[in-house]
């Protein structure tokens, strides 16, 4: 991702004689602000989906990614949880979709991301959120940018979906807008 972008300047000075060139390497993505949004995702409800469109206003990319806790118990498989979200997001291309089966930090690293996305609901979310960010910078100086809910997803839950679905219940409203399950 961080390819090396080389360009060469040519320029002439005051005196036609004197021509120079200026060389200079530029990374690609050198003042890219890239975020990992890290979940499990079980299944992405509009309340993940703010989470990132408010991420998308000062971040330049996105990359949401499954994490695979193969002890977790899941009700979608990861191919379906990743076509969930890829579907709310055909038409934005700073926002990736993957999955990772590796300590957060070692993938946030392998995608060269240089901070942590996450959303808090209540205080129920804040002594885990506080606890795996200070984790996080410790380990690879990381930072972790925190937004809290709009109040009106405040209750939204990737649980709360499961148990409607459980019950054969329309959810349609907890999805990110053009999303089917
Ligand atoms: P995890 O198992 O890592 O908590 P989740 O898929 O449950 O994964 O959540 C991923 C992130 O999204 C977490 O930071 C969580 O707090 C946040 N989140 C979940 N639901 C909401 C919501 N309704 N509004 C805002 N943030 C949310």
């Amino acid at each position: 991702m961080k390819e090396e972008v080389k360009f060469i300047y040519l320029c002439s000075g005051f005196n036609q004689h004197l021509c120079y060139i200026v060389s200079c390497t530029i990374s690609e993505n050198k003042h890219m602000k890239r975020a990992i949004f890290p979940g499990t995702f079980d299944p992405f409800t509009i309340g993940h989906f703010s989470i990132v469109q408010r991420g998308l206003t000062f971040f330049d990319e996105i990359i949401i990614c499954i994490g695979i806790n193969q002890a977790k118990k899941t009700l979608f498989s990861v191919e379906k949880r990743l076509d969930i979200i890829r579907q709310a997001y055909v038409n934005e291309p700073r926002v990736k979709v993957e999955s990772y089966n590796s300590l957060t930090v070692d993938f946030s690293l392998s995608v060269h991301a240089d901070f942590v996305l996450r959303g808090l609901r209540s205080v129920g979310d804040f002594e885990y959120e506080r606890t795996a960010a200070d984790a996080n910078r410790r380990l690879t100086g990381i930072e972790t940018v925190i937004l809290f809910t709009e109040s009106k997803y405040s209750y939204i839950s990737s649980s709360v979906v499961r148990d409607l679905i459980s019950y054969n219940k329309d959810i349609s409203i907890f999805l990110p807008p053009n999303v089917t399950l």
